[in-house]
């Protein structure tokens, strides 16, 4: 079942209004929650990013963060999510419904949505890696805010499938962002390296789990930004993600990281992961 303001859905009975802002201008945000073992992930920094996000686009969200809470737990209930079951939650407030104009209108009621999806931890492709391609970030300049505003997202994500490769880093003027829906992370001689939390990315849930877990572990991490030729020498590269996890980085326009395999920092990252995993989910 679908929760969509207010009420609890089938599939295929959610309606959107035609004048819901989250459809007409991507006005509202939206969270994907991961669910291991029936038990929600990290969900108290999603709740916060939530929170946040609402704040810089001036929404004023009428739930609290019990009421959101008690939803999550009853979209399980009411969807047989069990111990036995990996899924996704996705969450998704738009500002509400009015006429059409571009400047938020007075006493608009947000609209909230919200979903699970089976899905299962990409535990083949961790081992194997992807293949990413150099794209320009395209994005507007508050990658901060996890707006529905997405178009950005989609496009540069399908330019490096259109060239072949599994997904893409973005570049602003020569300098490494992220990518198109995770976090971008370099390792040179044992230390990893990943762009400032600030205005440019998505301050990624998996992106500060994994920063913890190296700092804890005596892996050094330096938030600064790096530009292309740092890139394209960097011994290992991995990205991360809510439903990605630490997912290594094999290749860049068709030419080998390292050797060409996962390399050695990015597969202890992806053990602490999974022990952290466990560790979250059986307290
Ligand atoms: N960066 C972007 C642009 C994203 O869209 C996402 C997730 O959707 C991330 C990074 C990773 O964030 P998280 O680890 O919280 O899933």
């Amino acid at each position: 079942m679908l929760y969509v303001d207010g009420n609890w859905v089938e599939e295929g009975q959610a309606a959107v209004h035609p004048e819901d802002r989250g459809y007409n201008f991507g006005d509202g945000i939206y969270e994907v929650v991961r669910i291991y073992r029936g038990r929600l992930y990290q969900w108290d920094a999603h709740l916060t990013r939530l929170f946040r996000s609402a704040r810089e686009i001036k929404l004023a969200l009428p739930w609290s963060a019990e009421e959101l809470t008690h939803l999550a737990k009853e979209l399980l209930a009411k969807n047989n999510i069990t111990a036995q079951d990996d899924a996704t939650l996705y969450l998704q407030i738009s500002r509400g419904t009015a006429p059409r104009v571009h400047d938020i209108p007075g006493g608009i009621k947000p609209v909230i949505m919200a979903f699970v999806r089976p899905k299962a931890r990409p535990v083949e492709d961790m081992k194997k890696g992807w293949t990413a391609q150099l794209v320009e970030d395209i994005r507007w300049l508050r990658c901060d805010i996890k707006t529905l505003n997405l178009l950005g997202a989609v496009l540069v994500k399908q330019y490096a499938k259109d060239a072949g490769a599994q997904d893409s880093i973005l570049h602003r003027n020569g300098i490494i962002t992220e990518c198109s829906s995770s976090n971008l992370f370099a390792v040179k001689n044992g230390e990893l390296y990943t762009h400032p939390a600030d205005n440019l990315i998505l301050h990624g849930i998996t992106r500060q789990v994994v920063i913890d877990l190296a700092k804890a572990n005596g892996i050094g991490v330096h938030e600064e930004a790096f530009d292309i030729a740092f890139l394209k020498q960097a011994d290992e590269l991995f990205l991360t993600s809510t439903t990605a996890e630490v997912m290594p980085l094999v290749s860049v326009d068709g030419e080998a990281v390292g050797n060409g395999q996962p390399g050695p920092v990015t597969v202890r990252l992806q053990a602490l992961f999974e022990q952290h995993i466990h560790d979250s989910v059986l307290v």
